[in-house]
Protein backbone atom coordinates (compact mmCIF):
# COMPACT_ATOMS: atom_id res chain seq x y z
CA UNK A 1 0.00 0.00 0.00
CA UNK A 2 0.94 3.39 -0.41
CA UNK A 3 2.63 5.45 2.40
CA UNK A 4 0.22 6.78 5.19
CA UNK A 5 0.45 10.23 5.76
CA UNK A 6 0.05 9.82 9.61
CA UNK A 7 1.91 7.07 10.87
CA UNK A 8 -0.01 5.90 13.92
CA UNK A 9 1.36 7.44 16.42
CA UNK A 10 3.70 5.94 19.30
CA UNK A 11 3.96 6.59 22.94
CA UNK A 12 6.21 9.33 24.32
CA UNK A 13 6.14 11.09 21.42
CA UNK A 14 6.09 14.92 21.39
CA UNK A 15 2.96 16.91 21.37
CA UNK A 16 1.68 15.97 17.46
CA UNK A 17 -1.04 18.90 15.53
CA UNK A 18 -3.66 16.64 14.79
CA UNK A 19 -5.46 18.33 11.83
CA UNK A 20 -8.80 18.58 10.40
CA UNK A 21 -9.62 15.90 6.72
CA UNK A 22 -11.09 17.67 4.28
CA UNK A 23 -11.52 16.72 0.89
CA UNK A 24 -9.26 13.85 0.68
CA UNK A 25 -6.56 16.14 2.34
CA UNK A 26 -5.36 17.03 5.93
CA UNK A 27 -6.08 20.35 6.57
CA UNK A 28 -4.50 22.45 9.56
CA UNK A 29 -7.44 24.35 11.64
CA UNK A 30 -6.64 28.36 11.37
CA UNK A 31 -9.23 29.34 14.34
CA UNK A 32 -6.66 29.28 16.75
CA UNK A 33 -8.36 27.25 19.03
CA UNK A 34 -7.29 23.65 20.02
CA UNK A 35 -7.68 20.92 22.75
CA UNK A 36 -4.94 18.79 24.43
CA UNK A 37 -4.80 15.43 23.50
CA UNK A 38 -3.13 13.00 26.56
CA UNK A 39 -1.51 9.27 27.14
CA UNK A 40 -3.99 8.86 30.42
CA UNK A 41 -1.30 5.78 31.16
CA UNK A 42 1.61 8.53 31.21
CA UNK A 43 -0.51 11.77 32.01
CA UNK A 44 1.26 13.53 29.61
CA UNK A 45 -0.03 15.59 26.65
CA UNK A 46 0.59 13.81 23.47
CA UNK A 47 -1.17 16.04 20.74
CA UNK A 48 -3.13 18.95 20.02
CA UNK A 49 -5.82 18.71 18.21
CA UNK A 50 -7.16 21.97 16.19
CA UNK A 51 -10.87 23.25 17.25
CA UNK A 52 -13.26 23.92 14.19
CA UNK A 53 -14.96 27.18 13.78
CA UNK A 54 -18.50 27.97 11.93
CA UNK A 55 -16.49 28.57 8.68
CA UNK A 56 -14.36 25.75 8.72
CA UNK A 57 -17.30 23.37 9.10
CA UNK A 58 -19.13 25.34 6.12
CA UNK A 59 -16.16 24.48 3.79
CA UNK A 60 -16.32 20.76 5.04
CA UNK A 61 -19.79 20.72 4.81
CA UNK A 62 -19.75 22.16 0.74
CA UNK A 63 -16.72 19.59 0.18
CA UNK A 64 -19.24 16.42 1.24
CA UNK A 65 -21.79 18.34 -0.83
CA UNK A 66 -19.98 18.85 -3.48
CA UNK A 67 -19.02 15.17 -3.32
CA UNK A 68 -22.45 14.06 -3.00
CA UNK A 69 -23.56 13.77 -6.77
CA UNK A 70 -20.90 11.30 -8.63
CA UNK A 71 -20.83 9.12 -5.16
CA UNK A 72 -24.71 8.97 -5.19
CA UNK A 73 -24.49 7.88 -8.91
CA UNK A 74 -21.73 5.31 -8.37
CA UNK A 75 -23.00 2.11 -9.21
CA UNK A 76 -23.78 -0.34 -6.00
CA UNK A 77 -21.51 -3.45 -6.97
CA UNK A 78 -18.45 -0.20 -7.44
CA UNK A 79 -19.55 1.34 -3.62
CA UNK A 80 -19.63 -2.92 -2.49
CA UNK A 81 -16.29 -3.31 -4.12
CA UNK A 82 -14.53 -0.39 -2.65
CA UNK A 83 -16.04 -1.60 0.94
CA UNK A 84 -14.40 -4.66 0.90
CA UNK A 85 -11.45 -2.70 0.38
CA UNK A 86 -11.70 -0.52 3.23
CA UNK A 87 -12.74 -3.83 5.51
CA UNK A 88 -9.20 -5.40 4.05
CA UNK A 89 -7.64 -2.43 4.95
CA UNK A 90 -8.77 -1.68 8.56
CA UNK A 91 -8.32 -5.51 9.05
CA UNK A 92 -4.66 -5.18 8.21
CA UNK A 93 -4.52 -2.22 10.31
CA UNK A 94 -6.40 -3.12 12.93
CA UNK A 95 -2.95 -3.54 15.67
CA UNK A 96 -2.00 -0.20 14.69
CA UNK A 97 -5.67 1.59 15.26
CA UNK A 98 -5.48 -0.40 18.45
CA UNK A 99 -2.29 0.90 19.28
CA UNK A 100 -3.42 4.47 18.58
CA UNK A 101 -6.57 3.74 21.07
CA UNK A 102 -4.39 2.99 23.63
CA UNK A 103 -2.31 5.81 23.70
CA UNK A 104 -5.21 7.92 23.64
CA UNK A 105 -8.19 7.01 25.36
CA UNK A 106 -5.78 4.39 28.00
CA UNK A 107 -7.88 1.19 27.26
CA UNK A 108 -5.78 -2.34 27.12
CA UNK A 109 -4.79 -2.97 23.68
CA UNK A 110 -6.31 -6.79 23.93
CA UNK A 111 -9.48 -4.39 24.13
CA UNK A 112 -8.65 -1.97 21.32
CA UNK A 113 -8.15 -4.39 19.03
CA UNK A 114 -11.27 -6.13 20.59
CA UNK A 115 -13.16 -2.33 19.76
CA UNK A 116 -11.63 -2.51 15.88
CA UNK A 117 -12.90 -6.03 15.54
CA UNK A 118 -16.73 -5.33 16.61
CA UNK A 119 -16.59 -1.96 14.07
CA UNK A 120 -15.21 -4.19 11.37
CA UNK A 121 -18.10 -6.45 11.69
CA UNK A 122 -20.32 -3.16 10.69
CA UNK A 123 -18.10 -2.25 7.93
CA UNK A 124 -18.42 -6.14 6.68
CA UNK A 125 -22.49 -5.74 7.21
CA UNK A 126 -22.35 -2.73 5.00
CA UNK A 127 -20.44 -4.41 2.57
CA UNK A 128 -23.56 -6.22 1.19
CA UNK A 129 -25.05 -2.71 0.57
CA UNK A 130 -26.81 -3.60 -2.66
CA UNK A 131 -28.84 -6.67 -1.01
CA UNK A 132 -29.69 -4.38 2.00
CA UNK A 133 -30.89 -1.43 -0.46
CA UNK A 134 -33.31 -3.91 -2.10
CA UNK A 135 -36.67 -2.51 -2.57
CA UNK A 136 -40.16 -4.01 -2.93
CA UNK A 137 -41.82 -4.70 -6.39
CA UNK A 138 -45.43 -4.91 -7.16
CA UNK A 139 -46.28 -5.96 -10.20
CA UNK A 140 -50.20 -5.05 -12.18
CA UNK A 141 -51.39 -3.33 -8.92
CA UNK A 142 -53.68 -2.02 -10.89
CA UNK A 143 -54.66 -2.90 -14.63
CA UNK A 144 -51.42 -1.80 -16.43
CA UNK A 145 -49.50 -0.55 -13.00
CA UNK A 146 -46.75 -1.41 -11.48
CA UNK A 147 -45.18 -0.04 -8.17
CA UNK A 148 -42.22 -0.14 -6.32
CA UNK A 149 -40.09 0.96 -3.64
CA UNK A 150 -36.70 2.53 -3.62
CA UNK A 151 -34.46 4.09 -1.02
CA UNK A 152 -32.13 6.90 -1.66
CA UNK A 153 -29.68 8.71 0.30
CA UNK A 154 -30.33 11.77 1.93
CA UNK A 155 -27.22 14.05 1.13
CA UNK A 156 -24.57 15.10 3.37
CA UNK A 157 -24.90 13.42 6.92
CA UNK A 158 -22.81 14.11 10.45
CA UNK A 159 -22.14 11.81 12.85
CA UNK A 160 -20.88 13.07 16.84
CA UNK A 161 -18.91 10.72 18.93
CA UNK A 162 -17.80 10.10 22.69
CA UNK A 163 -14.06 9.25 23.37
CA UNK A 164 -14.90 5.66 24.81
CA UNK A 165 -15.16 4.30 21.60
CA UNK A 166 -13.03 6.41 19.61
CA UNK A 167 -13.12 3.65 16.67
CA UNK A 168 -15.94 1.63 16.73
CA UNK A 169 -18.47 4.44 17.28
CA UNK A 170 -17.58 6.06 13.88
CA UNK A 171 -17.56 3.06 12.29
CA UNK A 172 -21.57 2.51 13.27
CA UNK A 173 -22.05 5.67 11.34
CA UNK A 174 -19.17 6.02 8.69
CA UNK A 175 -19.81 2.55 7.43
CA UNK A 176 -23.54 2.48 6.86
CA UNK A 177 -23.61 6.24 5.59
CA UNK A 178 -21.90 5.53 2.65
CA UNK A 179 -22.72 2.52 2.09
CA UNK A 180 -26.08 4.01 1.43
CA UNK A 181 -24.67 6.46 -0.70
CA UNK A 182 -24.28 9.63 1.61
CA UNK A 183 -21.23 11.70 1.91
CA UNK A 184 -20.20 12.26 5.71
CA UNK A 185 -18.55 14.60 7.99
CA UNK A 186 -17.03 13.21 11.57
CA UNK A 187 -16.68 15.23 14.52
CA UNK A 188 -14.79 12.78 17.15
CA UNK A 189 -14.04 13.43 20.53
CA UNK A 190 -11.75 15.85 20.48
CA UNK A 191 -10.34 13.89 23.66
CA UNK A 192 -9.00 11.17 21.15
CA UNK A 193 -9.29 12.30 17.72
CA UNK A 194 -6.11 10.74 15.93
CA UNK A 195 -7.99 7.31 15.19
CA UNK A 196 -10.39 9.59 12.76
CA UNK A 197 -7.79 10.91 10.71
CA UNK A 198 -5.91 7.67 10.38
CA UNK A 199 -9.36 5.96 9.17
CA UNK A 200 -9.65 8.91 6.80
CA UNK A 201 -6.28 7.90 4.88
CA UNK A 202 -7.51 4.15 5.19
CA UNK A 203 -10.68 5.26 3.32
CA UNK A 204 -9.02 7.42 0.63
CA UNK A 205 -6.32 4.04 0.18
CA UNK A 206 -9.27 1.93 -0.42
CA UNK A 207 -10.84 4.28 -2.93
CA UNK A 208 -13.53 6.30 -1.14
CA UNK A 209 -13.89 9.66 -3.20
CA UNK A 210 -12.31 12.44 -1.66
CA UNK A 211 -15.14 15.00 0.06
CA UNK A 212 -17.20 11.46 0.71
CA UNK A 213 -15.56 10.76 4.15
CA UNK A 214 -14.07 14.21 5.99
CA UNK A 215 -13.10 14.56 9.83
CA UNK A 216 -13.86 18.40 11.02
CA UNK A 217 -12.86 18.47 15.38
CA UNK A 218 -13.33 20.85 18.18
CA UNK A 219 -16.10 21.45 20.64
CA UNK A 220 -19.42 22.91 21.08
CA UNK A 221 -18.75 25.62 18.34
CA UNK A 222 -18.46 22.78 16.05
CA UNK A 223 -21.31 20.91 17.16
CA UNK A 224 -23.52 23.72 16.90
CA UNK A 225 -22.22 24.49 13.59
CA UNK A 226 -23.61 21.18 12.34
CA UNK A 227 -26.67 21.01 13.93
CA UNK A 228 -27.46 24.24 12.78
CA UNK A 229 -26.16 24.16 8.98
CA UNK A 230 -28.98 24.06 6.57
CA UNK A 231 -27.14 21.63 4.14
CA UNK A 232 -26.89 18.63 6.48
CA UNK A 233 -29.55 16.40 6.78
CA UNK A 234 -28.95 14.21 9.43
CA UNK A 235 -27.42 13.58 13.13
CA UNK A 236 -26.19 11.03 14.28
CA UNK A 237 -24.98 11.36 17.80
CA UNK A 238 -23.42 9.40 20.63
CA UNK A 239 -22.47 10.48 24.15
CA UNK A 240 -24.20 11.85 27.57
CA UNK A 241 -27.66 11.85 28.10
CA UNK A 242 -27.75 16.09 28.33
CA UNK A 243 -25.99 15.96 25.06
CA UNK A 244 -28.04 13.72 23.05
CA UNK A 245 -30.91 15.31 24.53
CA UNK A 246 -29.52 18.98 23.57
CA UNK A 247 -28.39 17.44 19.81
CA UNK A 248 -32.00 15.61 19.20
CA UNK A 249 -33.84 19.17 20.06
CA UNK A 250 -31.60 21.68 18.43
CA UNK A 251 -30.84 19.08 15.26
CA UNK A 252 -34.92 18.21 14.70
CA UNK A 253 -35.39 22.14 15.15
CA UNK A 254 -33.32 22.93 12.15
CA UNK A 255 -35.12 20.09 9.99
CA UNK A 256 -32.73 16.92 10.54
CA UNK A 257 -33.23 13.62 10.69
CA UNK A 258 -31.58 12.90 14.01
CA UNK A 259 -30.80 9.86 16.28
CA UNK A 260 -29.25 10.83 19.74
CA UNK A 261 -27.69 7.74 21.91
CA UNK A 262 -27.19 9.05 25.76
CA UNK A 263 -26.11 7.79 28.79
CA UNK A 264 -26.71 4.31 30.68
CA UNK A 265 -27.28 3.08 34.17
CA UNK A 266 -27.08 -0.78 33.32
CA UNK A 267 -28.38 -3.50 36.14
CA UNK A 268 -27.47 -7.45 36.29
CA UNK A 269 -29.47 -9.00 37.99
CA UNK A 270 -28.60 -12.10 39.75
CA UNK A 271 -30.98 -14.23 40.99
CA UNK A 272 -30.76 -17.10 43.96
CA UNK A 273 -30.96 -19.77 41.54
CA UNK A 274 -27.98 -18.57 39.39
CA UNK A 275 -24.49 -19.95 38.65
CA UNK A 276 -22.38 -17.27 41.42
CA UNK A 277 -19.05 -18.47 39.84
CA UNK A 278 -19.83 -17.33 36.48
CA UNK A 279 -22.29 -14.20 37.41
CA UNK A 280 -19.38 -12.69 39.88
CA UNK A 281 -16.90 -13.53 36.52
CA UNK A 282 -19.72 -11.64 34.44
CA UNK A 283 -19.53 -8.72 37.12
CA UNK A 284 -15.88 -7.95 37.54
CA UNK A 285 -15.26 -8.84 33.44
CA UNK A 286 -18.19 -5.93 32.54
CA UNK A 287 -18.30 -3.85 35.67
CA UNK A 288 -14.45 -2.92 35.38
CA UNK A 289 -13.40 -3.93 31.42
CA UNK A 290 -12.67 -0.69 29.76
CA UNK A 291 -12.19 0.88 33.73
CA UNK A 292 -15.85 1.11 33.53
CA UNK A 293 -15.92 3.56 30.31
CA UNK A 294 -18.45 1.62 28.08
CA UNK A 295 -22.33 2.61 28.24
CA UNK A 296 -22.67 -0.88 28.02
CA UNK A 297 -20.76 -1.51 31.34
CA UNK A 298 -22.79 -3.36 33.70
CA UNK A 299 -22.78 -0.74 37.24
CA UNK A 300 -25.39 -1.51 39.08
CA UNK A 301 -25.76 -5.22 40.37
CA UNK A 302 -29.12 -6.48 41.72
CA UNK A 303 -28.78 -8.96 44.44
CA UNK A 304 -31.97 -10.91 44.17
CA UNK A 305 -33.12 -12.65 47.99
CA UNK A 306 -30.51 -14.56 49.60
CA UNK A 307 -27.55 -14.81 46.83
CA UNK A 308 -25.78 -11.15 48.13
CA UNK A 309 -23.57 -12.24 50.90
CA UNK A 310 -22.31 -14.97 48.45
CA UNK A 311 -22.30 -12.82 45.79
CA UNK A 312 -20.23 -9.95 47.39
CA UNK A 313 -17.72 -12.43 48.39
CA UNK A 314 -16.99 -13.53 44.88
CA UNK A 315 -16.52 -10.45 43.29
CA UNK A 316 -14.38 -8.94 46.15
CA UNK A 317 -12.16 -12.94 45.94
CA UNK A 318 -11.51 -11.48 42.20
CA UNK A 319 -11.21 -7.95 42.49
CA UNK A 320 -7.34 -8.42 43.61
CA UNK A 321 -6.37 -10.13 40.66
CA UNK A 322 -7.28 -7.35 38.25
CA UNK A 323 -3.97 -5.64 36.76
CA UNK A 324 -4.19 -2.60 36.54
CA UNK A 325 -1.57 -0.65 34.11
CA UNK A 326 -0.34 1.30 31.47
CA UNK A 327 -2.29 -0.94 28.29
CA UNK A 328 0.91 -1.42 26.24
CA UNK A 329 1.92 -3.64 28.68
CA UNK A 330 0.75 -7.16 27.79
CA UNK A 331 -0.21 -8.67 30.92
CA UNK A 332 -2.50 -5.30 32.12
CA UNK A 333 -6.00 -6.04 31.74
CA UNK A 334 -7.71 -2.34 32.80
CA UNK A 335 -6.25 0.87 32.00
CA UNK A 336 -6.47 4.00 33.02
CA UNK A 337 -9.45 6.59 32.82
CA UNK A 338 -9.59 9.20 30.35
CA UNK A 339 -8.54 12.06 32.22
CA UNK A 340 -7.13 13.76 35.48
CA UNK A 341 -10.77 15.38 36.12
CA UNK A 342 -12.33 12.00 35.32
CA UNK A 343 -10.62 10.21 37.68
CA UNK A 344 -10.88 12.33 40.66
CA UNK A 345 -14.94 12.59 39.83
CA UNK A 346 -15.07 8.64 39.92
CA UNK A 347 -12.83 8.45 42.97
CA UNK A 348 -15.28 11.01 44.74
CA UNK A 349 -18.18 8.40 44.63
CA UNK A 350 -16.16 5.88 46.57
CA UNK A 351 -15.31 9.11 48.97
CA UNK A 352 -19.16 10.05 49.44
CA UNK A 353 -20.25 6.46 49.78
CA UNK A 354 -20.51 6.02 53.41
CA UNK A 355 -22.31 9.18 54.00
CA UNK A 356 -25.00 7.84 51.53
CA UNK A 357 -25.19 4.52 53.56
CA UNK A 358 -23.25 2.54 50.94
CA UNK A 359 -20.61 0.40 52.79
CA UNK A 360 -17.20 0.44 50.47
CA UNK A 361 -16.38 -3.16 50.07
CA UNK A 362 -13.17 -2.43 48.14
CA UNK A 363 -11.82 0.99 47.32
CA UNK A 364 -9.88 1.65 44.52
CA UNK A 365 -8.26 4.72 45.27
CA UNK A 366 -5.83 1.97 47.10
CA UNK A 367 -4.18 -0.16 45.11
CA UNK A 368 -3.69 2.07 41.45
CA UNK A 369 -0.22 2.17 40.01
CA UNK A 370 1.71 5.17 40.85
CA UNK A 371 2.88 7.90 38.39
CA UNK A 372 1.25 10.14 36.66
CA UNK A 373 -0.88 8.80 35.08
CA UNK A 374 -5.29 8.91 35.64
CA UNK A 375 -5.19 5.43 37.63
CA UNK A 376 -8.17 4.35 39.96
CA UNK A 377 -8.16 0.40 40.67
CA UNK A 378 -11.57 -1.20 40.81
CA UNK A 379 -14.02 -0.52 43.53
CA UNK A 380 -16.74 -2.30 44.97
CA UNK A 381 -19.85 -0.40 47.03
CA UNK A 382 -22.84 -2.76 48.59
CA UNK A 383 -26.03 -1.72 50.01
CA UNK A 384 -26.21 1.19 47.16
CA UNK A 385 -29.66 2.60 47.64
CA UNK A 386 -31.67 4.38 44.93
CA UNK A 387 -31.67 8.43 45.21
CA UNK A 388 -27.94 8.02 46.56
CA UNK A 389 -25.87 9.64 43.37
CA UNK A 390 -24.00 6.57 43.45
CA UNK A 391 -27.20 4.52 42.31
CA UNK A 392 -28.57 7.40 40.31
CA UNK A 393 -25.15 8.71 38.55
CA UNK A 394 -23.92 7.34 35.32
CA UNK A 395 -20.27 6.97 37.15
CA UNK A 396 -18.78 5.81 33.62
CA UNK A 397 -15.37 4.11 36.11
CA UNK A 398 -14.98 0.77 38.09
CA UNK A 399 -17.22 1.14 40.18
CA UNK A 400 -19.52 -1.27 41.08
CA UNK A 401 -22.74 -0.69 43.14
CA UNK A 402 -24.38 -3.65 44.70
CA UNK A 403 -28.04 -3.28 45.61
CA UNK A 404 -30.02 -5.56 47.98
CA UNK A 405 -33.95 -6.77 47.04
CA UNK A 406 -36.29 -9.46 48.05
CA UNK A 407 -37.93 -10.69 44.94
CA UNK A 408 -37.49 -10.40 41.00
CA UNK A 409 -40.58 -8.11 41.02
CA UNK A 410 -38.31 -5.69 43.39
CA UNK A 411 -35.58 -6.25 41.05
CA UNK A 412 -37.46 -5.60 37.60
CA UNK A 413 -39.09 -2.55 39.17
CA UNK A 414 -35.83 -0.95 39.95
CA UNK A 415 -34.50 -1.40 36.35
CA UNK A 416 -38.16 -0.16 34.91
CA UNK A 417 -38.05 2.80 37.19
CA UNK A 418 -34.64 3.96 36.13
CA UNK A 419 -34.06 6.57 34.03
CA UNK A 420 -31.81 4.83 31.28
CA UNK A 421 -32.93 1.98 29.24
CA UNK A 422 -29.86 0.92 27.15
CA UNK A 423 -29.09 -2.62 28.88
CA UNK A 424 -29.49 -4.77 31.49
CA UNK A 425 -28.75 -8.04 32.39
CA UNK A 426 -30.30 -11.29 34.21
CA UNK A 427 -28.43 -14.06 35.82
CA UNK A 428 -30.68 -17.60 36.18
CA UNK A 429 -30.66 -21.29 35.80
CA UNK A 430 -34.45 -20.67 35.40
CA UNK A 431 -35.73 -19.95 31.79
CA UNK A 432 -39.28 -19.02 32.52
CA UNK A 433 -37.84 -16.08 34.49
CA UNK A 434 -35.58 -15.53 31.86
CA UNK A 435 -38.21 -15.49 29.16
CA UNK A 436 -40.62 -13.45 31.45
CA UNK A 437 -37.87 -11.01 32.12
CA UNK A 438 -37.19 -10.36 28.62
CA UNK A 439 -41.16 -10.02 27.56
CA UNK A 440 -41.60 -6.94 30.48
CA UNK A 441 -38.58 -5.50 31.36
CA UNK A 442 -37.97 -1.49 29.65
CA UNK A 443 -34.99 -1.85 28.00
CA UNK A 444 -33.40 -1.83 24.85
CA UNK A 445 -30.55 -4.45 24.79
CA UNK A 446 -30.78 -7.47 27.34
CA UNK A 447 -28.68 -10.09 27.97
CA UNK A 448 -29.57 -13.63 29.52
CA UNK A 449 -26.57 -14.98 31.55
CA UNK A 450 -24.94 -12.32 29.15
CA UNK A 451 -23.37 -9.52 30.76
CA UNK A 452 -22.67 -7.10 28.02
CA UNK A 453 -25.47 -8.24 25.18
CA UNK A 454 -24.11 -5.61 22.19
CA UNK A 455 -26.02 -6.35 18.98
CA UNK A 456 -24.23 -8.57 16.44
CA UNK A 457 -23.69 -5.76 13.07
CA UNK A 458 -26.83 -7.20 11.45
CA UNK A 459 -28.94 -5.93 14.11
CA UNK A 460 -29.44 -2.63 15.75
CA UNK A 461 -28.06 -1.16 18.52
CA UNK A 462 -30.16 0.99 20.71
CA UNK A 463 -31.38 1.99 23.95
CA UNK A 464 -34.84 2.92 25.32
CA UNK A 465 -35.68 6.08 27.73
CA UNK A 466 -33.18 8.69 28.35
CA UNK A 467 -30.44 6.58 26.38
CA UNK A 468 -31.96 7.61 23.22
CA UNK A 469 -33.97 10.28 21.92
CA UNK A 470 -34.90 9.60 18.18
CA UNK A 471 -37.10 6.55 16.33
CA UNK A 472 -34.47 4.50 14.65
CA UNK A 473 -31.30 2.77 16.89
CA UNK A 474 -27.95 2.46 15.18
CA UNK A 475 -26.49 0.04 12.59
CA UNK A 476 -27.58 -3.01 11.27
CA UNK A 477 -31.26 -2.55 9.51
CA UNK A 478 -32.56 0.36 11.38
CA UNK A 479 -28.84 2.08 10.35
CA UNK A 480 -29.32 1.48 6.56
CA UNK A 481 -33.17 3.00 7.38
CA UNK A 482 -32.20 6.09 9.30
CA UNK A 483 -29.53 6.82 5.97
CA UNK A 484 -31.65 6.50 3.46
CA UNK A 485 -35.41 7.13 3.22
CA UNK A 486 -38.47 5.89 0.85
CA UNK A 487 -40.07 6.61 -3.05
CA UNK A 488 -42.64 4.56 -4.30
CA UNK A 489 -43.29 4.73 -7.92
CA UNK A 490 -46.19 3.78 -9.62
CA UNK A 491 -45.88 3.37 -13.38
CA UNK A 492 -47.40 2.63 -15.98
CA UNK A 493 -46.21 2.07 -19.86
CA UNK A 494 -49.18 3.29 -21.44
CA UNK A 495 -50.90 1.84 -24.47
CA UNK A 496 -52.27 4.50 -25.91
CA UNK A 497 -55.71 3.27 -26.72
CA UNK A 498 -56.26 3.40 -22.79
CA UNK A 499 -55.95 6.96 -21.89
CA UNK A 500 -58.78 9.41 -21.46
CA UNK A 501 -59.09 11.97 -18.61
CA UNK A 502 -60.55 11.09 -15.58
CA UNK A 503 -60.70 13.59 -12.60
CA UNK A 504 -61.57 11.55 -10.22
CA UNK A 505 -58.76 9.85 -7.54
CA UNK A 506 -56.66 6.70 -8.99
CA UNK A 507 -58.63 3.72 -8.42
CA UNK A 508 -56.82 0.19 -8.22
CA UNK A 509 -59.79 -2.24 -8.69
P1 LIG B 1 -20.09 13.70 25.79
O1 LIG B 1 -21.56 13.81 25.71
O2 LIG B 1 -19.36 14.57 26.74
O3 LIG B 1 -19.44 14.01 24.35
C1 LIG B 1 -19.90 13.38 23.17
C2 LIG B 1 -19.67 14.31 22.00
O4 LIG B 1 -20.39 15.51 22.21
C3 LIG B 1 -18.21 14.70 21.82
O5 LIG B 1 -17.90 14.69 20.44
C4 LIG B 1 -18.14 16.10 22.39
O6 LIG B 1 -17.18 16.91 21.76
C5 LIG B 1 -19.54 16.65 22.16
N1 LIG B 1 -19.96 17.60 23.18
C6 LIG B 1 -19.61 17.58 24.50
N2 LIG B 1 -20.20 18.62 25.13
C7 LIG B 1 -20.93 19.29 24.22
C8 LIG B 1 -21.77 20.45 24.28
N3 LIG B 1 -21.97 21.12 25.42
N4 LIG B 1 -22.38 20.85 23.16
C9 LIG B 1 -22.18 20.18 22.01
N5 LIG B 1 -21.40 19.09 21.89
C10 LIG B 1 -20.78 18.64 22.98
O7 LIG B 1 -19.75 12.16 26.04
P2 LIG B 1 -18.34 11.51 26.33
O8 LIG B 1 -17.91 11.90 27.71
O9 LIG B 1 -17.40 11.75 25.20
O10 LIG B 1 -18.73 9.95 26.30
C11 LIG B 1 -19.23 9.27 27.40
C12 LIG B 1 -20.75 9.22 27.36
O11 LIG B 1 -21.19 8.63 26.16
C13 LIG B 1 -21.34 8.35 28.48
O12 LIG B 1 -22.48 9.00 28.97
C14 LIG B 1 -21.71 7.07 27.75
O13 LIG B 1 -22.75 6.32 28.35
C15 LIG B 1 -22.14 7.61 26.44
N6 LIG B 1 -22.10 6.57 25.42
C16 LIG B 1 -23.27 6.06 24.99
C17 LIG B 1 -23.28 5.05 24.05
C18 LIG B 1 -24.57 4.47 23.57
O14 LIG B 1 -24.50 3.75 22.60
N7 LIG B 1 -25.71 4.76 24.15
C19 LIG B 1 -22.07 4.56 23.54
C20 LIG B 1 -20.88 5.12 23.99
C21 LIG B 1 -20.91 6.13 24.93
Amino acid sequence: MTELATPPIEQKQDVKRISHWIGGRAVPGESGRSGPVYNPALGKQTGAVDFASAEEIDLAVQTAKAAFPAWRSTSLSRKSAILFRVRELVFQHSDDIARILTSEHGKVFSDAQGEVARGLEVIEYCCGIPELLKGGYTEQASTGIDVYSIRQPLGVVAGITPFNFPAMVPMWMWAPAIACGNTFLLKPSEKDPSASVFTAELLQEAGVPDGVFNVVHGDKVAVDALLTHPDIAAISFVGSTPIAKYIYETGTKHHKRVQALGGAKNHMIVLPDADIDMAADAAVSAGYGSAGERCMAVSMIVAVGGVADELVAAIKERIPKVKVGDGMESDSEMGPLITREHRDKVAAYVENAPAEGAEVVVDGRNGAPDGGGFFLAPSLLDKVKPGTKAYDDEIFGPVLGITRVDTYEDALRLVDENPYGNGTAIFTRDGGVARQFQFDVQVGMVGVNVPIPVPVAYYSFGGWKNSLFGDLHIYGPEGIEFYTRGKVVTSRWPDPATSKVDLGFPQTR
